[in-house]
């Protein structure tokens, strides 16, 4: 076995921040130490057989990633990264965990597409990976899975309000879902769309001839939003049934899970880089000589980017800060503009929806405490030891603490970087980030105590990642 130090750093977790070593014996943390620790010498009798400086550096906890879709089929396509690349572009990135959705659609059986999930990760991965399950038009067969599934480590479960006839269940099937939840102390994750009333608004501008990408959020206002984020919490208040929503991008969706946390109510929520980050100005405003205004089909993701006079990104920023929102996740869903975005090109409503973010989402939420929205300690708990406890991960994950795993990541507060779809390592031929500017760097990344990433290069390989069979949410128990 192979022991680790990473010494000369401060070390940060949610609760405060000091200067100490780690030292990793084998895969686990078995040292948080006085500096200098490198003479342990006597007391700990060990030789070290490698070490990491990480002076002037901050020594994290690997980030976890709770929301990502590796290779999904959706609309007649696939997202580009497998997951091979891209577990391997979020360990580039300082992320050491994912937990991938495994997609069910209609006529598939929910335990075949576990099964699926598992053939697909298996051998692949270049870091830690769990799953959820994602529960389509959910039928009696479906609801009795979840219990097979909790015992698989599969303890949350996703639902949609929107995409009518692929995703979409309607009130009583989630209602009964919910049940289910409060019976085997699944986490219930909801996507909150009125999807009905956005598929009216689709066939209304389509009939209108109005075709282009920007049309995509013009259709989806953030009041069905709202309104979807009201009737699940008040659904899951009837069942007893703990509630998490995916990808929250409203500031009136924020309110309704703030409000529900005000009164007691288990309910949390996610947002996702892009929500913090763009508007639907931005992709208004996108037109390149090549693609005219479908470059804005970069920027299509579901729900959709909210306009800036609106308030909605400077709000999500207050909400992470005053823990409204717990945590980031990136919904990484990406899709080529060649030949996968471009299925869209007459039409809106085609266009695969979704954003390649999982290698920069700690970079991204890092500007966050150079710009002074959140302290240092709020974005390791944002990124990492929140959804490491909000999906049974944490003590093994999210955390450096003697006993967890060798899971860290050494970020140079002094570095500096430009996003770049030339230098990023995801499966897709443009960034939705291309250009921007990055204070901070990923200088080190350490999975399970082997190091994976120094100066730029990839040092792992495929299948280091196992599967983590996780336990019921920390939050509930
Ligand atoms: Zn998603």
């Amino acid at each position: 076995m192979t022991t680790t130090l990473i010494t000369g750093g401060t070390v940060v977790n949610t609760t405060g921040r000091v200067e100490a070593d780690v030292l990793i014996d084998g895969e686990t943390i078995v040292g948080v130490l006085p500096p200098g620790s490198e003479l342990l010498g006597s007391d700990l009798k060990r030789t070290v057989d490698q070490i990491v400086d990480a002076t002037g550096k901050y020594v994290l906890p690997g980030g976890v990633d709770a929301h990502t879709h590796m290779e999904m089929p959706f609309g007649g396509t696939f997202a580009s990264d497998t997951f091979e690349t891209g577990t391997r572009a979020a360990a580039y990135g300082g992320t050491t965990t994912i937990i991938d959705f495994i997609t069910q659609y209609p006529d598939q059986r929910v335990l075949d597409q576990y099964n699926l999930w598992h053939e697909k990760a298996a051998g692949n991965c270049a870091i830690d990976y769990g799953f959820h399950q994602i529960l389509s038009d959910i039928q009696p067969e479906s609801l009795t899975a979840m219990d097979e599934l909790v015992d698989e480590g599969v303890t949350s479960f996703k639902l949609f309000m929107a995409y009518k006839g692929v995703f979409l269940s309607d009130d009583g099937q989630i209602f009964r879902a919910f049940q289910k939840g409060a019976e085997n102390g699944a986490l219930m994750m909801m996507h909150a769309e009125n999807g009905s009333v956005i598929d009216v608004l689709v066939e209304q501008a389509l009939g209108r001839g109005e075709t282009g990408p920007i049309n995509h959020g013009l259709t989806r206002p953030w009041q069905l939003e709202e309104e979807a984020t009201h009737r699940a919490i008040m659904l899951a208040d009837v069942a007893d049934c703990p509630l998490y929503f995916v990808h929250v991008t409203a500031k009136q969706a924020a309110m309704q899970i703030a409000e529900a946390r005000g009164r007691g109510a288990n309910v949390f929520g996610e947002t996702c880089p892009q929500y913090l980050y763009f508007s639907l100005e931005d992709q208004l405003g996108a037109h390149s000589a090549e693609r005219g205004e479908f470059e804005g089909a970069k920027w299509v993701a579901s729900p959709p980017l909210r306009s800036k006079h609106e308030g909605h990104q400077d709000f999500l920023w207050k909400a992470l800060r005053t823990n409204e929102i717990q945590m980031v996740s990136t919904d990484h869903c990406p899709f080529c503009m060649k030949e996968q975005k471009e299925l869209g090109a007459d039409d809106f409503s085609k266009i695969p929806n979704g954003f390649g973010t999982v290698e920069h989402r700690l970079d991204l939420l890092y500007q966050g405490v150079v710009d002074g929205k959140i302290t240092l300690e709020r974005f390791v708990e944002i990124t990492s030891t929140t959804p490491a406890r909000m999906f049974g991960l944490y003590g093994k994950k999210g955390v450096i603490q003697p006993g967890a795993d060798g899971d860290i990541v050494v970020y140079d507060p002094n570095g500096h970087t430009t996003i770049s779809a030339d230098t990023a390592h995801m499966d897709i031929d443009y960034s939705a980030w291309e250009g921007f500017e990055i204070d901070g760097k990923v200088d080190t990344v350490v999975s399970r105590g082997k190091i994976v990433v120094q100066n730029d290069q990839y040092l792992g390989r495929k299948g280091d990642g196992q599967y983590l069979k996780r336990g019921t949410s920390q939050y509930l128990t």
